[in-house]
This record gives structure tokens, C-alpha cells and sequence, in this order.
């Protein structure tokens, strides 16, 4: 099915903003427009896939059990009343005609026609074709991928539980191998450590010296965020924790789970790893629905853009009605203090670059005033490794500890948007330092017709039916 439409309380498609994408960037340009651009007879549109936006660096807490999943998810429909929301897929954009194909999970399709474009579709986890990753890995940039790898350790530790004591089975059941040594790999692997020791502490068929974890990390240092020293004294944390940190390691293959790493640079063999957890966060790539837009694209897949955060067409111009921001874009970054001379892909630039492209979007519409850059100098990052554990570097200020920690905890307790989303969080936060983690195991979530299933199959006897 194909038709052009629009529903009819939002019937000024000629003035319409279409937001592609509803994650950082997309969540606050629509909260920033969704107003002034009604108010004028227009309506901002936001399609998504999913309908709602992930607070990504909250994800490790949710495979840890600290977070509940929904916690870490902002509605859209609730949250953004004057927006016309979309769950569906831009499938692709004909800007000469200012119109988009929108595709929902059913096949539906649709057209929509806009004025100005606001390309927001971030990106995906980056892979390589390495034999047996598809198959065994999983990444972490979705909250599905995030409760999946919960479940699956507190699972494996269920299932060696009943395994031979010393069985290579067992031993693999309760392997957990994290590649990538960025923020994400690390605090997903130091939060998963935590909760499995404290699910580990409630199995008496389980002991805790038979857990293993193994970060791999393919340079030669962890964290590119926080100063050399620091990364060193991550590195050094780590393995205080138990967990196997192997740097200038890639992983060459995964088949069934065998994990055999490659030293680097040489690719030479290092070493071979059974494991039946493969945690995958070695960084991220430009949405592929990028090549569907019909906008120029940077060698790495990326829009490009210029400061005002607008489209450039092939010869380095502003394209009128197009704009672009967050992890799909290359934004020059203004500071000089970006990877190539790009804003590297954050949340930090999404939520400033959403509210700035807003602003030179409205003004641009309107008339008023010229165009204003973007340029944000970063402020630093900080990480949370677990309970009360934690590294960061803040405006030149270097933390680890419990300090780190409870900065990390106060910085996305307040970027967490919208109250709601915040009480929830902070909520959940004060519940489990009063009441632990929840390391409940709910595998059977991905599989939630099964117990219907089985008595559905073998009905009870026709007497027992008859009463
Ligand atoms: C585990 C993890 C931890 C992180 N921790 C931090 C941190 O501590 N600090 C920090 O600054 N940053 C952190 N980040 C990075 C940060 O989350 C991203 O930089 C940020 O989400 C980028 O915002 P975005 O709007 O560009 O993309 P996203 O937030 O990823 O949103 C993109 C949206 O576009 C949608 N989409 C994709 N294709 C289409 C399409 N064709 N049509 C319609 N919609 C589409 C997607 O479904 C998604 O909702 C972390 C990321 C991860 C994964």
C-alpha cells in the first residue's frame, strides 16, 4: 500500500519540519520546534522505528540490573503531544521534491511530503566480517540488546550450575568476553562483573573464582576519553576485579563460540577463548540509512555538514530545507579539538547540536537573523564501573572512585530528559541501594509463547476439557 496523506489535525504538510529519527538529536529538535512551529500552522513530524528514545549511556546499568529496562526509554507520543509521531522507517528522501518514504515493521508505506528536513537517524554499532560475530555476538546500543544480555549471563549462571565442576562446558557457561575497550565496553563489562558476583553470591552450586572475564581491546591502551594515566589506572582496577584485560588483541573468529584473537598489529595468533557470552562495543558507524537519503556522504558514511549544521550538496554548499546533526553528521568541530577535524560522535554534541540546529532551523524559516556556528568545547566524561566505582576527567579534573561514580550517577540522573523519565531513574537508583540489584533471570521473555505453547499442543483429556 502506497498513498500520500496526512491525518487531519496535522493537515500543513507544506510547512511541515520531518525529523528523522527519534534518539537524541530527533527527541529535542522536536521538543524545541513542536511549539513555535504549530503555533504558525505547521507541525514537526518525528519518525522512528522504535517510539521512543534511548538514554544509551545508561545501558550498562540496565544489563546489570540496576536500571529497569523502560526506565531508560523516553515516550515519544507522551512526551512530545504537539509532534506528529511516526513509528515507521524513512526509507528514503527525495529532497528536490521535498518528499520521504516512510515504511512501518508491516510493510505500510507512506509518503509524506515536508518543508525542511532534519536528518537524526545517529548510528549503529560498527562491525567487521568477522566468521561466527553475527551468529554469537551481541552489541549494546539498544535497550532489547541490553536486557538480552542480562538475562543471557544470569541464564549461563544458571544453566553451569548444573554443569560438571571443572567442565569445559561450565567453564564456557560462565566466560564472559567484552571486545572494545571504549566507555561502553568498559562500563558494560565492570557492571555485568558486579552482577554476576552478586548472583554467583545467592548460588551455592556456583563459585565466584569460577567466573571469568576478558576484555579485548585491539590498541594499546583503554578509554581515549581520559588521560594515558588514567587509562592506566583503569587497566590496572580491572584487573584488580579479576578481569583478564588484553590489549593489542583483536578477535579474528567467533564460530560457536571458540574466540580466537589475533595480537595486533601482525594479526598474529594469540590466543583462544570458549566462551558463551560475546559482548560486542567496538564503536559506532553512520546509520547505512544515510545512503538511502540522497545527500552527500563522507568516506565514513557520514552526511556532512557545515557549522550551521545544514546539508552541503556536492560542491560544499548549503542545501535550503536540509539539516543534519548527532552521530550520522560530520559537523566540523569549531575547537580543533575533534577526531579529523569532526565533532566526535557523543551525546554531549546530540543534545547541544539538536537545540542549536532548532534554533538556525526556526531562524532560517522566519527570517530573523543570521545563522550561528556550532562550537562546543567538550567538557569530559565520566564513567561508572559498577557500585561506587568510577573514572572521569570533567574540565580538566581528574576523578576515579566513588567520587567519579557519584558524579556519573548525578550528570545523567539531571541529562536524563524529561521529570518523568528522571523520578524513575532516580527511583530505581535509591531502590537498589536499599534493596541490591535485581538479578531475577527473565530469559523466557524472548520466548513468551512457549509455556502457552506447550499445554495449547497437548490439550487435557476430553473429560477435563468437557467440565
Ligand atoms: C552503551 C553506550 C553508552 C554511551 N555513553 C555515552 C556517554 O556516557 N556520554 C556520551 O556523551 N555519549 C554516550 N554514548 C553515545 C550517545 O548515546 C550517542 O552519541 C547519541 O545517542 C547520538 O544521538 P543521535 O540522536 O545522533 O543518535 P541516536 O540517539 O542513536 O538516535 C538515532 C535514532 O534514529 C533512529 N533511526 C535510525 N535509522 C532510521 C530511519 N531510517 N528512519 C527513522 N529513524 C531511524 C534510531 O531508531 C534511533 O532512535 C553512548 C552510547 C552507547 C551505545
Amino acid at each position: 500500500m502506497s498513498s500520500t496523506s496526512s491525518p487531519s489535525s496535522f493537515s500543513d504538510t507544506s510547512s511541515r519540519v520531518l525529523v528523522v529519527g527519534g534518539g537524541y538529536v530527533g527527541l529535542y529538535v522536536a521538543l524545541n520546534l513542536q511549539k513555535k512551529v504549530a503555533a504558525h500552522g505547521g507541525v514537526v513530524t518525528l519518525v522512528d522505528p522504535r517510539p521512543y528514545m534511548t538514554y544509551q549511556p545508561l545501558l550498562p546499568e540496565v544489563a546489570s540490573g540496576a536500571l529497569e529496562a523502560r526506565h531508560v526509554v523516553v515516550s515519544h507520543r507522551r512526551h512530545l503531544p504537539q509532534t506528529e509521531v511516526i513509528t515507521g522507517t524513512v526509507t528514503a528522501i527525495d529532497h528536490d521534491r521535498r518528499l520521504a518514504t516512510i515504511q512501518a515493521a508491516d510493510g505500510t508505506s507512506l509518503e509524506l511530503g515536508y518543508q525542511d528536513v532534519v536528518v537524526a537517524a545517529g548510528a549503529v554499532t560498527r562491525t567487521f566480517p568477522i566468521p561466527g560475530l553475527a551468529e554469537h555476538g551481541i552489541g549494546l546500543k539498544t535497550v532489547e540488546e541490553a536486557l538480552t544480555l542480562r538475562n543471557k549471563v544470569l541464564e549461563r549462571i544458571e544453566h553451569a550450575s548444573l554443569l560438571p565442576i571443572g567442565s569445559p562446558a561450565r567453564a564456557r557457561a560462565l566466560t564472559i568476553v567484552g571486545v572494545g575497550g571504549g566507555f561502553a565496553g568498559i562500563e558494560a563489562i565492570t557492571e555485568l562483573e558486579d552482577m554476576a558476583r552478586q548472583a554467583v553470591a545467592a548460588n551455592p552450586r556456583v563459585d565466584a573464582e569460577e567466573l571469568r572475564f576478558v576484555l579485548v581491546e585491539a590498541m594499546g591502551r583503554v578509554m581515549p576519553e581520559v588521560t594515558a594515566e588514567q587509562a592506566q589506572w583503569v587497566v590496572e582496577h580491572l584487573r584488580s576485579r579479576g578481569i583478564e584485560v588484553l590489549l593489542d588483541t583483536s578477535l579474528a573468529a567467533a564460530v560457536d563460540g571458540v574466540l580466537e584473537l589475533v595480537n595486533m598489529p601482525d594479526r598474529s595468533p594469540a590466543r583462544t577463548v570458549e566462551a558463551d557470552t560475546l559482548l560486542w562495543t567496538a564503536g559506532v558507524q553512520a546509520a547505512p540509512a544515510a545512503r538511502h537519503f540522497g545527500f552527500p556522504l563522507d568516506p565514513r558514511g557520514r552526511i556532512t555538514a557545515d557549522a550551521t549544521l545544514r546539508i552541503l550538496d556536492a560542491q560544499d554548499r548549503p542545501i535550503a530545507g536540509a539539516w543534519v546533526a548527532g552521530d550520522i553528521a560530520a559537523v566540523p568541530d569549531l575547537t580543533g579539538g575533534g577526531v579529523g577535524g569532526y565533532c566526535v560522535p557523543n551525546a554531549q554534541h546530540a543534545v547541544r547540536q539538536a537545540k542549536h540546529l532548532a534554533a538556525n532551523l526556526w531562524a532560517a524559516r522566519s527570517g530573523n537573523g543570521r545563522l550561528a556556528e556550532y562550537k562546543h568545547h567538550n567538557l569530559g566524561a565520566v564513567a561508572g564501573f559498577g557500585k561506587h566505582k568510577g573514572v572521569g576527567k570533567i574540565l580538566g579534573l581528574k576523578l576515579k572512585g566513588a567520587p567519579a561514580w557519584l558524579i556519573h550517577r548525578g550528570y545523567h540522573g539531571a541529562a536524563m530528559p524529561t521529570w518523568e523519565r528522571k523520578i524513575r531513574v532516580l527511583t530505581d537508583w535509591t531502590l537498589s541501594a536499599v534493596l541490591g540489584r535485581d538479578t531475577t533471570e527473565t530469559s523466557d521473555v524472548a520466548t513468551p509463547y512457549r509455556a502457552f505453547q506447550s499445554v495449547a499442543a497437548s490439550p487435557p483429556s476430553a473429560s477435563v476439557a468437557g467440565r
